[in-house]
């Protein structure tokens, strides 16, 4: 089948490699001519595991391209998938301007029918948003073309966005139309033989199903992060309790873990949103601002403990800090802890020298030159001439650590670790303080 994909970051490209790979004849559309070109020189704009290997494979098979060209674009795929950001406007409800350009971009050159797929994570009623913007510039060009909006919300996770693609949970379609549920059942039918993983429903409730779905997983996230602060008011350990709630069936050990605050493109930008439509229509979400409160209070929670350790002596310090992406097996920082993390340190006169393994391209972008950032070579390197260490992301490579080499290269042997990857017992034995997340040290 012919499709065209706009939007060429995690989702677009995550979508466009996927749907070639399984033999569709594939248009990956972006208006940043940097990415497109990189692209098509053989590169890959963003870190994600075998997303390198999937696009090279299929380049080489013709069925992947990439284009600025929004004529080719629009002419060549029945399915015209959108998957275009949208960030959080300055009142927190999502920016639909990339959305309806591209819904625009289409109406203008249409001439048989399309379906348009909206894979961005949009607010309920952007559908018909959406349907409007096409039926007025077709209106504009007196032309009668038929078409379609689906709902089509994308539950990829960045770090390992392949496999949730080609085995996903679940598909979810809000359509209004059966002619295009059957349509997209044939398309994703090579990622649906297991078993029907297709969840069919109207559009409205597709749309409030990605939020749904993201705004409980914050939800869980700063539920633990809550008990974590309290069990460290209480002398309890938030790391036995989470054992002891998972170990209930309905409760489950997914997604309980506590550590320095949930980041990312998404949680923050769609708990916010959410609890704005529901503003919008005059219901007061309680529980969605207190989620978002206290992540943005968890956020800073290590820069406290350190200041705490350091009596808020801070001036001159430095701190080596290990992980800056949003999580594991992503380059991606945004809204990370880490940047909340440094931006206090540098605000208090102190110096970071960090270490990731993905993401150093990233913070070069993000923070360029300046004279209290270095971003070091190894997790080792950073350690030197540190006054401390902070763990910001659960790396795998943080895990089993030399406890001795970062000993006798602080100043002061203290661990600060925003995601409770060490046994306190056995740092502290070693000679190192270690201040972790809801373990009874309060500091
Ligand atoms: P991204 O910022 O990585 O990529 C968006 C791309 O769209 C950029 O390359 C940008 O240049 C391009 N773009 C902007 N306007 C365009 C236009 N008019 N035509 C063509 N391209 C255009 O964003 P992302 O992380 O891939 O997210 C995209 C959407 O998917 C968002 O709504 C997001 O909430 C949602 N989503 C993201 C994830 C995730 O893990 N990143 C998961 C599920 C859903």
């Amino acid at each position: 089948m012919k499709v065209t994909v706009f939007g060429s970051g995690y989702v677009g490209l995550v979508t466009g490699a996927c749907l070639a790979e399984v033999g569709n004849d594939v248009v990956c559309m972006d208006i940043d001519p940097g990415k497109i070109d990189l692209l098509n020189g053989g590169g890959v704009p963003i870190h994600e595991p075998g997303l390198d290997v999937l696009i090279k494979r299929n380049r080489a098979a013709g069925r992947l391209r990439f284009t600025t060209d929004l004529d080719l674009a629009v002419a060549h795929g029945l399915f015209q998938f959108v998957a275009v950001g949208t960030p959080p406007d300055e009142d927190g409800s999502a920016d639909l301007q990339y959305v309806l350009a591209v819904a625009r971009g289409i109406a203008e050159r249409i001439t048989d029918y399309r379906i348009v797929v909206n894979k961005s994570t949009v607010p309920v009623g952007t559908a018909d948003t959406v349907r409007g913007a096409i039926q007025a510039v077709l209106a504009g060009r007196q032309a009668a073309v038929e078409f379609d909006v689906v709902s089509n919300p994308e539950f990829l996770k960045e770090g390992a966005a392949i496999e949730d693609f080609m085995k996903p949970d679940r598909i979810v379609v809000g359509t209004d139309n059966p002619r295009t549920t059957e349509l997209l059942r044939a398309l994703y039918a090579p990622f649906n033989r297991n078993h029907d993983r297709l969840v069919c429903m109207d559009i409205r409730s597709a749309e409030l199903t990605k939020y749904a779905a993201n705004a409980m997983l914050a939800t869980k996230i700063s539920f633990m992060n809550e008990l974590a602060n309290l069990a460290e008011c209480l002398g309890a350990d938030i790391e036995k309790v989470r054992v002891g709630i998972g170990s209930d069936p309905r409760i489950g050990y997914h997604f309980i873990y506590p550590g320095c605050g949930y980041g990312g493109s998404c949680f923050p930008k769609d708990v916010k949103a959410l609890e704005r439509t529901a503003r919008d229509v005059g219901y007061a979400a309680q529980l969605l601002r207190a989620v978002e409160d206290v992540n943005e209070r968890q956020k800073l929670k290590l820069y406290e403990k350190v200041e705490g350790y350091f009596k808020g002596d801070l001036g001159g310090k430095t701190f080596a800090l290990w992980g800056l992406a949003f999580k594991p097996n992503t380059d991606d920082m945004r809204e990370a802890s880490s940047r909340v993390l440094m931006e206090a340190l540098w605000a208090a006169g102190a110096g970071v020298r960090a270490f990731d393994p993905v993401a150093m391209a990233e913070a070069g972008r993000l923070y360029g030159e300046r004279a209290d950032l270095v971003l070091c070579e190894s997790p080792e390197a950073a350690l030197r001439g540190a006054d401390a260490l902070i763990i910001v992301t659960e790396w795998n490579m943080f895990r089993s650590p030399d406890f001795d080499l970062i000993k006798a290269s602080l100043s002061h042997p203290v661990i600060f670790d925003g995601r409770n990857l060490y046994d306190p017992v056995r740092v502290k034995a070693l000679g190192l303080d270690y201040y972790a997340i809801g373990r009874g040290d309060s500091l």
